[in-house]
Parts: C-alpha cells; sequence; structure tokens
C-alpha cells in the first residue's frame, strides 16, 4: 500500500485537526488523509507514540499479543514488521510506531510540543478554533481528540509530596533520559499493571526496594516468549485470517473462548485447567476460561483460591504471601495485570513490601516516606499510582461547545457518550479511544470508532453538510445502556479506575464500555442503515462551502 500523500502540511484551516499521536491518532490521521481531507496531528510530546512515549518505564510492555495490538490495515506492514516477542517491550513498540509513522508519510501532518489548551466551537461557521501552548489557534472543521483513556497521570495528595529532595517519577510521565537505579533506594507506590512491571524489571539493580500496596491485586504470569522463525513465517501465512478474527471477534484478541463451566468439571479436571490457564498466555486467563468466571461468584472464588495457593508456593515469607492475596475483590473485578517474576521478586534480600492498609503513609519527608510505622529514606520515588481515566484528558483540554457550554459542565456528573465517541453540544468534535469505548484489545475497539468517525465524516462531506451533531435521545439511549451494564457488575472494591473512583471527587460513573464490542457493532450498523438519523446534519449559517 503506497504512504498516505496528499501533499497537506500543517495549517491553519483544516477540514481535520487530530489531537494524540497515539495509537488510535495516528491511525485517524492516515483515516483522514486517505479519505482526501486536509489534517494536521497535534501531540503534547516530542515524540509519537502516546502510552507507548510517555510510559518508558523499564519494565513496560504489552500483555495484549504484539501482533494482535498492531495495525491491520496493510498487509505489507504486517508482513515487513517482524515483533520480536510475543508481548513486545516499550522499546520496540516506539520503533515500531515511528516506522508506521515514516512508511505513512504521516510525520509531516504533525506537529509535536504543542499541547491543547482551549478549544472553543464557532456557530456561525460550524468551525473549532483550538488553541495551543504557544498561543497558536487552529481553525478546524473537525475536531478530533484520540486522547487516550490512561493518558493523565494521577499523583495523590500526599502531605509534603512536594518536600521530597530525591527524585520522583510517575510511570506515566518517564523522563526520556535514562535512570539510574544502581545502588539507589528506591520505593515504588502502586501495584496496578505498571508497579507489578517495574517492580521485577528494577529490583537486582537497586540497593533496596520497597513497595507500598494499598491494594493487592489478583496477578498471574504473562508468560512471554521470543517468537520463533516458524511462529514468524505462520503469521504471515495467516495474516487474512488473523485479521478476521481480530477485526470481529468480542475482545479483539486471538484466543478461542472455552465452552465448559466451572462445576461442569470434577475437581481435578478444574485444578488440572487451572494450571493450563496459568500457564497461558496473557489475557487467555480471561477469554479462554471457563464461560461462568465473570458471572458465578464461586466459579471466581475458585480461581481466585487457586491464584491465592500459587502465590503462597512462590513467596517464602507466609506474612508476605498473604498481604499480596487481595481480600476485597474477585478476578477480573479490577483489571488483572499479567506478570513476569513478580511474586518472585519478594524473595530477594533487598525487597520489602509495606502494606498501607496496616500502615498509612502520613506524609513525605524531605528524605523519604512516613507511614504509621515510622520512615523510611529514599533517593527515587516511583509512583505507579494510575490515571484519571476515561474522561480526564477530554476534560483538561478547555473544550467548549455549543452556546459557550463547557464539556467539564456538561459531564459533571460523570461523561455521557453516544458510541463513545460523541456527545451533544459538542457538534463536529469525537472522541475515538474515549470513555465508554474500552471494550477488550484497545486498539482493535478504538480502530473500529476511527473507521466509524472517518465514515460519518465522509458522509457528511459527500452529503454537502457541515455540521454533525448527535441527537440528545442517541445519546440517551446509549449512556443509559452503559450505566444499566455496569450496575449488572459486582463489587469492583473501594478504588477502581472502572467507575472513577480512583480519583477522590470524581462522580462514579462506569467509564468502559459495558456493552461491549458486538454491541458496538450493532449500533454502528444501525446508524449506516438508517443514513445517520441518530445524528442532526446541518449547513452552517455563516459556511464558506
Ligand atoms: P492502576 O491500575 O490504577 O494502579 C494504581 C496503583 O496505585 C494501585 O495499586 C492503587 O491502589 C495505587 N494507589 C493509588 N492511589 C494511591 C494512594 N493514595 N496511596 C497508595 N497507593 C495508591 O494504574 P496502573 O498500574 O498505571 O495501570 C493503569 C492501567 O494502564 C492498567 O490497568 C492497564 O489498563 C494499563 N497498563 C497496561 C499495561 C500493559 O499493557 N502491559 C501496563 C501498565 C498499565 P488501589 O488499588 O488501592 O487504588
Amino acid at each position: 500500500m503506497p504512504p498516505v500523500s496528499d501533499n497537506t502540511g500543517p495549517t491553519d484551516d483544516l477540514d481535520v485537526l487530530v489531537v494524540g499521536a497515539g495509537i488510535t491518532g495516528i491511525y485517524q490521521l492516515y483515516r483522514a488523509l486517505e479519505a482526501g481531507f486536509s489534517a494536521t496531528l497535534v501531540e503534547a510530546g516530542a515524540g509519537v507514540g502516546g502510552t507507548w512515549f510517555w510510559n518508558r518505564y523499564p519494565g513496560a510492555r504489552f500483555d495484549s499479543e504484539s501482533y494482535t495490538y498492531a495495525y491491520l490495515f496493510s498487509k505489507e506492514l504486517f508482513d515487513e514488521w517482524e515483533w520480536q516477542e510475543h508481548f513486545a517491550e516499550q522499546p520496540e513498540t516506539e520503533r515500531y510506531i515511528n516506522h508506521v509513522v515514516d512508511r505513512f508519510d504521516l510525520r509531516r501532518h504533525m506537529r509535536f510540543g504543542a499541547r491543547v489548551s482551549a478549544a472553543e466551537y464557532d456557530e456561525p461557521t460550524g468551525m473549532w478554533n483550538v488553541t495551543l501552548g504557544d498561543g497558536t489557534v487552529l481553525r478546524t472543521r473537525f475536531f478530533i481528540a484520540a486522547t487516550g483513556v490512561l493518558s493523565v497521570p494521577f499523583f495523590p495528595a500526599v502531605e509534603g509530596r512536594d518536600d521530597f529532595h530525591g527524585q520522583s517519577l510517575h510511570t506515566g510521565l518517564w523522563p526520556s533520559t535514562p535512570v539510574d537505579f544502581a545502588g539507589k533506594r528506591v520505593a515504588v507506590i502502586g501495584t496496578g499493571s505498571s508497579g507489578v512491571q517495574i517492580i521485577p524489571a528494577i529490583a537486582d539493580e537497586v540497593a533496596s526496594l520497597t513497595v507500598y500496596q494499598r491494594t493487592a491485586n489478583w496477578c498471574t504470569p504473562l508468560n512471554n516468549a521470543p517468537i520463533t522463525p516458524d511462529e514468524q513465517r505462520q503469521l504471515r501465512a495467516d495474516f487474512e485470517a488473523i485479521r478476521e478474527t481480530l477485526n470481529t471477534s468480542v475482545s479483539g484478541f486471538l484466543h478461542t473462548a472455552h465452552d465448559r463451566a466451572t462445576f461442569d468439571d470434577s475437581h481435578e479436571e478444574r485444578q488440572a485447567f487451572f494450571e493450563k490457564m496459568w500457564n497461558s498466555p496473557g489475557f487467555s486467563k480471561l477469554t479462554s476460561h471457563y464461560t461462568d468466571l465473570l458471572f458465578d461468584p464461586a466459579a471466581n472464588a475458585e480461581w481466585c483460591a487457586f491464584i491465592a495457593d500459587k502465590i503462597r508456593s512462590i513467596v517464602s515469607d507466609p506474612e508476605t504471601a498473604e498481604k499480596l492475596i487481595p481480600t476485597d475483590h474477585r478476578f477480573a473485578e479490577k483489571r488483572p495485570p499479567f506478570v513476569t517474576d513478580y511474586y518472585e521478586t519478594y524473595n530477594k534480600p533487598n525487597v520489602s513490601l509495606v502494606d498501607l492498609k496496616q500502615t498509612p503513609i502520613v506524609r513525605m519527608t524531605a528524605n523519604g516516606i512516613e507511614t504509621a510505622e515510622g520512615v523510611r529514606e529514599f533517593d527515587i520515588v516511583v509512583w505507579a499510582t494510575g490515571f484519571d481515566f476515561g474522561t480526564g484528558a477530554l476534560a483538561r483540554m478547555g473544550i467548549r461547545g455549543r452556546g459557550g457550554l463547557a464539556l467539564t459542565d456538561y459531564w459533571a456528573d460523570g461523561p455521557k457518550t453516544f458510541l463513545g465517541v460523541h456527545t451533544v453540544c459538542l457538534p463536529n468534535l469525537f472522541f475515538p479511544g474515549g470513555p465508554h469505548a474500552a471494550a477488550g484489545n484497545n486498539p482493535r475497539y478504538n480502530g473500529d470508532q476511527v473507521d466509524f468517525v472517518t465514515d460519518t465524516l465522509v458522509y457528511v462531506r459527500d452529503h454537502g453538510y457541515d455540521v454533525i451533531e448527535v441527537s440528545a435521545a442517541a445519546e440517551e439511549r446509549w449512556t443509559s445502556m452503559i450505566d444499566r451494564g455496569a450496575a449488572l457488575s459486582t463489587s469492583f472494591g473501594e478504588s477502581s479506575y472502572f467507575f472513577g473512583t480512583n480519583i477522590p471527587g470524581k462522580p462514579r460513573k462506569y467509564l468502559l464500555n459495558s456493552a461491549g464490542r458486538p454491541k458496538l457493532f450493532k449500533e454502528i450498523s444501525r446508524v449506516r442503515e438508517n443514513n445517520y438519523d441518530a445524528f442532526e446534519l446541518s449547513r452552517a449559517s455563516a459556511s464558506s462551502r
């Protein structure tokens, strides 16, 4: 496939402005240019990659299989990029994303170091005026925020956080220059997917590693491996079948679903199956598990008991092992992390675990962290404390739509969306990969949304309109379906970014797509079959077309 080349470079009057050079924004830029729109992408960072640009901490890697996470729009691209491992590490992913951008000649459509500080809809023209940090204003017909759901790092309001004199780092804002851990006294706060990746990756290098855990997680092995030459050949031979499966499956993975429920099997058969799951790659522990894992608490408890026994068998110190076993949520109520040598790390003499439920953090001091048990001194503190999920990136862009309505006001009680890409009062604005979208392997459902957004813009253009806005009824239908689906779920523990409850003061609203990817497909088809009647289409009163 040839590179997209319509000779439009960065310009101040655009058909399409994309925000964010992550996996979704790059694909959106590619699709917009391919459809013949003039398009520019602005990115706050100094390079492409989004998540894979900012989260460059040691140990950061996929837990979706590399070739299932990668782009599928070009067979040539798929053929020419040889992923080294089934689950690639961050540097390889960043290299891949740079390769895609250059391969399709997209970089000249991008501006880096360009953070959006305000975006205002101009009703008479139907255009968006988008202000960048340096004061530049870009005018665009369509404004597409591909700003991601996990892109605004969260620092807890710990007293004295700024008083710490050592190095303070967030996994989601990792510096591009190497961090020297050798011989340092290091604290890691947080044991979500990021924390449990960095902990084993640095343990051997540091003088001491102290892990501050508030909530234990159900971690299971990633089971990564290099991709052998035979597997490489097979992947290429199977490209069409792989693409078909990834583009149509419920969760966007290649894993085969299981056909049995937990208690269809005897105790012995179950243990053998759990062992097989434990040794299976990444998310197959969800997607290929017993069919009732997420629906029958007794079934879930059986699997949790198996994991708990594994933890006890790996971690030598029984007290530490018990602290590492979750007590407040079931498997997959939070996003389960997949790990490499995580539990084994606690057997190293220089690694210790502080249970913040027993001894909460009191404050940061100039030299370290004070908990109820006293002060421990550190050279480096790593905040693996997560993100303002779903709405954080959209909320901080200063978006104002029809009548000057601020998005943050419209969403004060939680997001309202149509198909997780659009909301009332923000005509011509779309956010593929935003709240109410997540439903499995990230690039797959975000790609579905980018395809939908692009087709929608083409429809608007080809039918002689220049303004599109979803009807309030369609938004209400989608949003209440998401909320209803979420209400069927179980407890989710005290703190879950699925509901935004990891951020103090954030309204408790479900931020993923509780209806799943098939429902998204169904609704997109319905929109197309009904000639976009979920939307109101018009011409701006001062339209220049
Ligand atoms: P996270 O899952 O939200 O975990 C944040 C951690 O910080 C939790 O252990 C949390 O404890 C802790 N924490 C938050 N506030 C705290 C406080 N005031 N005091 C002490 N501890 C506090 O964030 P994450 O680990 O960055 O992962 C976020 C998501 O990014 C993942 O779920 C995943 O979707 C994605 N991710 C993916 C990969 C991958 O693909 N391999 C890797 C990394 C991240 P509580 O649980 O008690 O709140």
